[in-house]
């Protein structure tokens, strides 16, 4: 799969579902969203199916995420099937962690490799603050713990970062991968509908975060660990993790883009923002060739995306990342 821009597309962000078992202030509005009702969410053989078609075309790479995925009833069953599809080579999970220490060790013997996991607090007070949700930090400490028991690696934390919300903990999170072989992420916030006033006051480019860190301790650029996502890598001298940062604010590297995504209701969207995308349900549910609906939306990839800081503008009407699996 090669779109107009000559990028090659090998990875697929499969969402399961639209639903969370957390409010992240910078993602879902706190009363929730209007979900999708179950007939709409594809069924775990359609989401095969879709894959199925697209593993003989180039796709390689499956991460599976939502919303919370996790909170998606039999997901083991859906990630044994995905193993089996031939062609698939990486099978990965994003998860808020929160049901990671009841599900690790099913998920990972079902045939996933490598988990991201979101936390943007070392701080338990903090993490219910910004997740919305009393309790959650340590169900999310006791994930991560399962998470590297069973042996999932590399280990990823995502870390969206948030002024006076969450940057006086920069050093604490790198100081991290001085003492754990974690990648610890930053990822600057993106502007969708339901988090404008947030992401105007408190966003703060990746930048910031490195000459922070430079303060502290020389930090050598590295390749990064196996993922090949649009993270930059760095190392402290000798530290057996890395500091990452995700820059589509400040940097765009949609030149490297490699990726498209399905959403739990069956929309191949070439980019994460804004309105192209293409509906596989209904002519999956007919019976239908998805593979000319396929090379048209790889098409149609715009060469990059169009956020602008403190705008909804290039959104295309996204109200929360949740919505698409981010
Ligand atoms: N629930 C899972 C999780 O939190 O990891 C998977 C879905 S979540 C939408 C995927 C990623 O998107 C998470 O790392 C989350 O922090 C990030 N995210 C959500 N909204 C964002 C925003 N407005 N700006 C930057 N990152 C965002
Ligand atoms: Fe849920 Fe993930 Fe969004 Fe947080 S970032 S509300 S955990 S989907």
């Amino acid at each position: 799969m090669i779109d107009g821009f000559g990028r090659r597309i090998e990875y697929l962000r499969v969402s399961v579902t639209d639903k969370c078992n957390l409010r992240c202030v910078y993602c879902m509005p706190e009363e929730g969203l209007s979900w999708l009702r179950k007939e709409q969410l594809l069924t775990y053989e359609e989401i095969v199916k879709v894959i199925t078609t697209m593993a003989p075309l180039g796709l390689r790479r499956v991460r599976i995420t939502g919303g919370e995925p996790l909170v998606r009833r039999d997901l083991p069953e859906l990630v044994h099937m995905i193993a089996a599809v031939p062609g698939i080579e990486d099978l990965s999970l994003s998860t808020n962690g929160v049901l990671l220490e009841e599900h690790g060790e099913a998920l990972r013997e079902a045939g996933v490799n490598r988990v991201n996991i979101s936390l943007d607090s070392l701080r338990p007070d903090r993490v219910d603050v910004l997740s919305r949700r009393p309790g959650s930090a340590q169900r999310i400490m006791a994930g991560i713990d399962r998470a590297e028991r069973v042996g999932f690696e590399p280990i990823k934390v995502n870390v969206v970062l948030m002024r006076g919300r969450n940057d006086d903990e920069i050093a604490d999170f790198a100081d991290l991968t001085r003492e754990r072989p974690w990648h610890i992420r930053f990822i600057e916030l993106m502007p969708t509908g339901s988090n404008l006033h947030l992401s105007r006051d408190s966003f703060i480019p990746c930048a910031e975060a490195l000459d922070r860190l430079r303060e502290i301790g020389e930090l050598e650029p590295v390749p990064g660990p196996w993922g090949n996502g649009p993270a930059t890598y760095y190392r402290f001298p000798g530290a057996p993790g890395t500091v990452g940062v995700i820059t589509p604010m400040s940097h765009n590297y949609c030149e490297r883009c490699n990726r498209m995504r399905l959403t739990a209701d069956g929309q191949l969207r070439p980019c994460l923002f804004g309105h192209l995308q293409t509906n596989l349900r209904d002519p999956l549910r007919r019976g239908e060739d998805l593979r000319p609906l396929i090379a048209d939306t790889l098409r149609t990839k715009p060469e990059r995306h169009l956020l602008v800081q403190g705008s909804d503008v290039g959104s295309g009407g996204l109200i929360a990342l949740s919505q698409t699996g981010g």
